[in-house]
C-alpha cells in the first residue's frame, strides 16, 4: 500500500493532491507505530503504557457504560457514532476518538472496557490499532500530551456543523434544530424518548482532572 501511494506521487496535479497522499501515508504510519509498540511492549495488551495509570480510580458504573455502548448517553454526537458502530460495524476515526474520550474522561470508565466493546463490534478490529487508539484517548499510552480531553459539543460543531451525521444515525431527532443537536440541548417535548445527558461534561471534566492530579 505504501509503495502504491508513493508510485502515485508523480501523477498528482496539485499540492492538495500530494498533501492527501502524505496524510494517508501518515495514517499507515500510525498503524505501523502501534504494531511496533505492541511488539516491543507486549504488556500493552493488558494494561497501560504509563505505569501510574495502573492506580487510576476508575468508577466503572455499569449503567453508564451500557448507555454509552448502546448509543443512549444523551450526547448526540456520541450516540450517533455508537449507533453507527452497532448497526454497521464501523466508525470514522474522528468519532472513535470522541466516543473513547467520552467513555474515559466523562464517564470515568476503564478504557479497557471500551477497548473490549470495540473489538466485539468493529469489522476492522485489530489488537494493536485498537489498543493504541484507546491508550491514546485515555492518556495512558505513548501520546506526549499529558491530558487530552475532548469536548463532544465542540467536536460536533467542528466536524458535523450541519448535524448531518447526527441526524443520519439518530433519526428520532431528525426534527430538532441543528444548533440544539450539536449542543445536546434538546427541549423535553422534542426528545420523543431520547434520553437526557447521563453526565454534565463540565462537571465530569473537573472531576476527572482532580482524580488525575492525584496520580502523580
Ligand atoms: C479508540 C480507537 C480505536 C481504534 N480501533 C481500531 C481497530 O480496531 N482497527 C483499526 O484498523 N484501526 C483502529 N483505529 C484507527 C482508525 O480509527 C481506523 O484505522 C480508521 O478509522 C480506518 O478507516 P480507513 O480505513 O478509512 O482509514 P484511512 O484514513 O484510509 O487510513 C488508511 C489505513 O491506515 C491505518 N490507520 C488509519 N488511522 C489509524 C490510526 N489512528 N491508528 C492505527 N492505524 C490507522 C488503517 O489500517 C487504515 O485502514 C482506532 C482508533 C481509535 C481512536
Amino acid at each position: 500500500a505504501w509503495a502504491a501511494a508513493q508510485a502515485m506521487r508523480p501523477a498528482t496535479g496539485s499540492h492538495e493532491q500530494e498533501q492527501a497522499i502524505t496524510v494517508w501515508e501518515q495514517e499507515l504510519a500510525w498503524r505501523e507505530f502501534y504494531q511496533q509498540a505492541l511488539f516491543h511492549f507486549p504488556a500493552l495488551a493488558s494494561g497501560p503504557y504509563r505505569p501510574q495509570w495502573q492506580h487510576f480510580p476508575w468508577e466503572n458504573d455499569t449503567g453508564r457504560f451500557d448507555a454509552w455502548r448502546e448509543g443512549l448517553s444523551g450526547v448526540p454526537i456520541v450516540d450517533a457514532a455508537m449507533r453507527q458502530l452497532n448497526q454497521s460495524g464501523w466508525m470514522h476515526n474522528r468519532c472513535r476518538m470522541i466516543v473513547a474520550s467520552f467513555l474515559v474522561k466523562d464517564l470515568i470508565c476503564d478504557w479497557r472496557w471500551g477497548e473490549r466493546a470495540f473489538m466485539r463490534r468493529l469489522v476492522d478490529g485489530d489488537l494493536a490499532a485498537n489498543n493504541g487508539g484507546w491508550q491514546w484517548s485515555a492518556s495512558s499510552g505513548m501520546d506526549p500530551k499529558p491530558l487530552r480531553i475532548f469536548n463532544p459539543f465542540t467536536q460536533a460543531a467542528r466536524f458535523d456543523p450541519e448535524a448531518v451525521y447526527i441526524r443520519r444515525w439518530l433519526p428520532e431527532l431528525a426534527h430538532v434544530a441543528t444548533a440544539d443537536l450539536i449542543l445536546g440541548e434538546i427541549a423535553p417535548l422534542e426528545r420523543r424518548g431520547y434520553p437526557e445527558p447521563i453526565v454534565d461534561h463540565r462537571q465530569q471534566q473537573a472531576h476527572f482532572k482532580a482524580l488525575h492530579a492525584r496520580l502523580r
